[in-house]
């Protein structure tokens, strides 16, 4: 049996000390161990900008709480055991890691991306980066041919979400991986919605794997924050020079409740996909409902891949109604009751929205009607209410139409 204090010592940076404990363990203990003053066993929410000197330079690792806190050195501990990282760093918001990767990179590199991406990147992406001479392609990376012509010997950086937004597609990260290493290019997965329970980007040789831990890491939609774990000493160093030069901390308070969700990822990402599971063949069976995007029904295209690299496929689906109508699709999505209405995901409870008027209205009709996002698709992120509710919430609101 190994003493409590084994766990805490082993635990108290990173994963990689610890290689015998499983992904429940890690995620109740990595980074933590009881306050050394007063043995509380929670991590204090270290809620300081600054920490007194014995002498000038002389302090205990923490001087200013923009380049770190104590709080935050847990979390990062605690994410980078989840994600079998040397180093887990954390940001104000999912967006800034991205920025702060972006940074990373110089004036004329060209990053690939899969074109179904969450709208955000896009736009700091198009917005944001390409004005200061970055550029970008955006491929259908299901289809491994098109990033195999895209890259070039000016791709520093390929950009991989996997499942995509909103149509729940998987890409083969090993074999994008495989690609980028032909030109040199580092692979970075934003793995927001598999999260560490379902897939571990770096463990398929991936350099950085990032997060909006407003999401399933955090769980409770009561915070922002973002981060990035990487084995490359070289990134560890570029991005914490970014969070200290453009100031891009989370907050103490912020990284003590996502510390207080990773505590029960395990347990939530489990229920999720079970509940995720029933609905989706429910939906599937349902004559109202078209196609159903989900990776864990047989008929999925994504499925052979996720099978292989995800060890369960998450609580996310996307349907279209038979008759693809967007009045339809309104009236489903203010019809239900324990689903609420609104955007983001990942926390314990249900959420229904509508990607072709809410979160990827800005993608002009055309190009959504080419990519399969329909009008009448309706996005759900599944949460861990009682399955047998989700599925009568969802029958009672496709029996309005
Ligand atoms: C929400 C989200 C982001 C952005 O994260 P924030 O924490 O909202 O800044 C990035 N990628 C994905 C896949 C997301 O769902």
């Amino acid at each position: 049996m190994i003493e409590q204090q084994d766990i805490h010592q082993q635990t108290a940076s990173n994963g990689q000390e610890a290689p015998h404990l499983r992904f429940g363990t890690l995620a109740v203990h990595a980074g933590q161990r009881p306050d050394p003053a007063t043995g509380a066993i929670m991590t204090p929410i270290y809620q300081t900008s600054t920490f007194v000197q014995s002498a000038p330079n002389e302090h205990k690792g923490y001087d200013y709480s923009r380049a770190g806190n104590p709080t935050r050195t847990a979390l990062e501990g605690n994410l980078a055991a989840l994600e079998g990282a040397a180093h887990g760093l954390c940001f104000s918001s999912g967006m800034a890691s991205i920025d702060a990767i972006l940074k990373g990179l110089r004036p004329g590199d060209h990053v690939l991306a899969n074109n179904d991406l969450y709208g955000g990147t896009i736009r700091l992406f198009k917005q944001v980066f390409e004005p200061f001479g970055l550029r970008f392609s955006l491929v259908d990376m299901t289809d491994l041919a098109q990033v195999e012509q895209a890259l070039t010997k000016e791709t520093k950086l390929i950009w991989v979400e996997t499942p995509t937004n909103p149509l729940i597609r998987i890409i083969d990260l090993r074999a994008v991986v495989d690609l980028a290493k032909t030109v040199g290019a580092d692979v970075a997965v934003d793995n927001t919605f598999a999260t560490p329970f379902l897939q571990r980007p770096l463990e398929l040789g991936a350099d950085l794997v990032m997060h909006s831990a407003t999401k399933y890491i955090g769980g409770h939609s009561d915070l922002i924050l973002g981060a990035v774990c990487t084995n490359s000493d070289a990134w560890e160093e570029r991005l914490r020079f970014q969070i200290k030069s453009t100031g891009a901390a989370p907050g103490p308070m912020d990284c003590f409740l996502a510390m207080r969700g990773t505590k029960t990822l395990h347990l939530r990402m489990a229920r999720h996909c079970e509940n995720a599971r029933r609905l989706a063949d429910f939906l599937e069976a349902h004559p109202k409902v078209g196609r159903v995007r989900y990776p864990g029904l047989a008929s999925d295209p994504g499925h052979a891949i996720a099978k292989k690299q995800m060890s369960d496929f998450g609580g996310m689906i996307s349907f279209s109604l038979a008759d693809d109508d967007m009045e339809k699709a309104h009236r489903v999505l203010t019809g239900t009751e324990v689903f609420a209405l609104a955007e983001s995901l990942g926390g314990v409870e249900s959420l229904i929205e509508h990607p072709a008027s809410m979160t990827h209205a800005s993608v002009p009709a055309e190009e959504r009607h080419r990519t399969g996002l329909d009008d009448s698709l309706i996005r759900l992120s599944v949460g861990v209410e009682d399955g047998d509710d989700l599925l009568e919430d969802l029958d009672r609101a496709l029996g309005l139409i």
